[in-house]
C-alpha cells in the first residue's frame, strides 16, 4: 500500500485540501480541491490531478455548514480516494510561528496551546488554520499532524530587517517584522536553481502577487528581507488590504472619526487596497478590463508601490540577479509584469516581450544582466514536503 500526505488550509470561510501520494520519495498530486463559503452558501469541488471534476456538493443557505461539517464531508469524501493508501499524515498551513516555531513541527495539546498564544498577533488567520488541528486531535488522535508556517522561513532575517525603531522592551515581547508567504518563498527558492542556478546562489527578489500580495529578498536561497511586518498587513498594497500605510494615520482616524480597533481592522484588511482606491473590485483581472479612471489609479498605485520595494530589496541585497513573479497576478498577468519589467529597466533588467506574453518561465531578453522569472508557486506541495519530512524524522 502506498503512503499518502493530506494538505489542509483552512480559512475563515474556506477548507482547501490537496491529496499527494508518496512513491520512492516523489510526491505526486492524486486530487484537491475546497469546501467554500461555509457559512453562508458552501460548495464543495474536487478534482484530480488533472483537472477533471471528481465530485461537486452545494448546500443550501439554511443548513449552515461550518468548519467542523466541512471537515466531516470531507473526511467521507476522502474515504474513497484513500482506499489504496495509507494516510501517513496530515499537513497544515498555520500563518504564526512567531519566534518559537523556526521550522515545521509535529502537533500535540501541547503545541497547539503555544500556537493558539499567536492569535491575537494574527488574528483573521490563526484561528481558523488552528480549527481543524484542534478538531482532528480530540476526534482522530492516531493520525499525525504538522504545522507548516507562514513566518518560519523569514526567521534567517537579520536582527535589523527584523527590527521596529520603537522601545527594546516591545521588541523583546514580540513586537517586530516577522513576514509572511514564507511557504510559498522557500518553495520558489527550492526550484530557482533548475532554472537559473547563479540567480539561486545569488540575490533574487521575489514577487508574491495573488489575493495577498508580499515581495521577498533572497540572499543565497535564505530570506533576508520582506515587505510584510508585524502582520500580513504592511508592504504591498492588496486584494482589499492597504499595505504600509503612516500610523498616525490610524491615529487621526482614531481621533478624528471616532474609529475603535475593529473599524480600523475592517478599514485596512477588507475596505482598502485595489478595492479601495477603485471602488470597482479587488480582482485584478476587473481592474485591467476597465476603462474606469479609478481603476486605472488602483493599478497605477499598486505599480509605483512594487516599484518603490523593489528599489528598497535590491538595496537591503546590495544589488541584483533575478526577480521571479509568482502567485495568482504573478503567474497570470503578462500586463503586469511587463510594467514592472519596465519599472525595473534601471535595475539592469530587459524584458523580452514574446517570452512574457507567453508566460515564460524565462521572461527576460538573453542580453539583460538581471533574469526575470515568472515561476508558479506550489504552496501545497511545499507543506507536502515538510510534513514528509518531519514524519520522518519522528
Ligand atoms: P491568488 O491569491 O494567488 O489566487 O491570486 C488571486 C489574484 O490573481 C486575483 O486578484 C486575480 O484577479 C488575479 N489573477 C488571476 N488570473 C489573472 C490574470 N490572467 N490576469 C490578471 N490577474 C489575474
Amino acid at each position: 500500500m502506498r503512503d499518502a500526505i493530506l494538505v489542509l488550509n483552512a480559512g475563515s470561510s474556506s477548507i482547501k485540501f490537496s491529496l499527494f501520494a508518496d512513491a520512492d520519495g516523489t510526491l505526486g498530486l492524486q486530487c484537491g480541491g475546497q469546501i467554500e463559503g461555509l457559512y453562508t452558501a458552501p460548495r464543495f469541488l474536487a478534482r484530480d490531478a488533472r483537472g477533471a471534476t471528481l465530485s461537486e456538493k452545494r448546500w443550501g443557505e439554511g443548513e449552515r455548514l461550518g468548519h467542523e461539517g466541512a471537515l466531516l464531508h470531507l473526511r467521507e469524501f476522502l474515504r474513497g480516494e484513500l482506499a489504496d493508501f495509507r494516510l501517513s499524515g496530515i499537513g497544515h498551513r498555520v500563518v504564526h510561528g512567531g519566534l518559537e516555531f523556526t521550522r515545521p513541527v509535529r502537533l500535540s495539546a501541547e503545541v497547539l496551546a503555544a500556537l493558539e498564544k499567536f492569535i491575537p498577533l494574527a488574528p483573521l488567520h490563526q484561528p481558523h488554520n488552528l480549527a481543524p488541528i484542534r478538531m482532528l486531535l480530540e476526534g482522530a488522535p492516531e493520525v499525525a499532524q504538522v504545522a507548516c508556517f507562514d513566518t518560519s522561513f523569514h526567521r534567517s532575517n537579520p536582527e535589523l530587517a527584523q527590527r521596529f525603531a520603537i522601545p527594546a522592551e516591545l521588541h523583546d515581547a514580540g513586537v517586530r517584522r516577522y513576514g509572511f508567504h514564507g511557504l510559498s518563498y522557500e518553495y520558489i527558492a527550492s526550484v530557482l536553481s533548475q532554472h537559473d542556478p547563479a540567480a539561486a546562489a545569488g540575490r533574487t527578489v521575489v514577487l508574491h502577487l495573488g489575493n495577498g500580495a508580499s515581495m521577498c529578498a533572497l540572499d543565497g536561497g535564505k530570506s533576508v528581507a520582506s515587505t510584510m511586518g508585524f502582520t500580513a498587513v504592511d508592504g504591498l498594497p492588496m486584494g482589499t488590504r492597504c499595505g504600509a500605510i503612516d500610523p498616525g494615520v490610524l491615529l487621526y482616524l482614531m481621533d478624528e472619526r471616532g474609529m475603535d480597533a475593529r473599524a480600523i481592522e475592517k478599514l485596512i484588511y477588507q475596505q482598502s487596497g485595489l478595492l479601495g482606491v477603485s471602488g470597482i473590485s479587488s480582482d485584478m483581472r476587473t481592474l485591467l478590463a476597465s476603462d474606469e479612471p479609478r481603476a486605472r489609479l488602483a493599478v497605477d498605485l499598486y505599480l509605483y508601490r512594487i516599484r518603490r520595494e523593489l528599489g528598497s530589496l535590491a538595496a537591503a541585497l546590495g544589488g541584483l540577479d533575478a526577480i521571479v513573479f509568482t502567485a495568482g497576478i504573478g503567474e497570470n498577468s503578462a500586463a503586469i509584469r511587463a510594467r514592472v519589467l519596465a519599472d525595473a529597466d534601471w535595475l539592469g533588467i530587459k524584458p523580452s516581450a514574446r517570452a512574457n506574453a507567453k508566460g515564460g518561465p524565462r521572461i527576460s531578453a538573453a542580453r539583460s544582466r538581471v533574469s526575470a522569472w515568472a515561476i508558479p508557486t506550489n504552496e501545497e506541495l511545499m507543506i507536502a514536503r515538510q510534513t514528509r519530512r518531519v514524519l520522518a524524522a519522528s
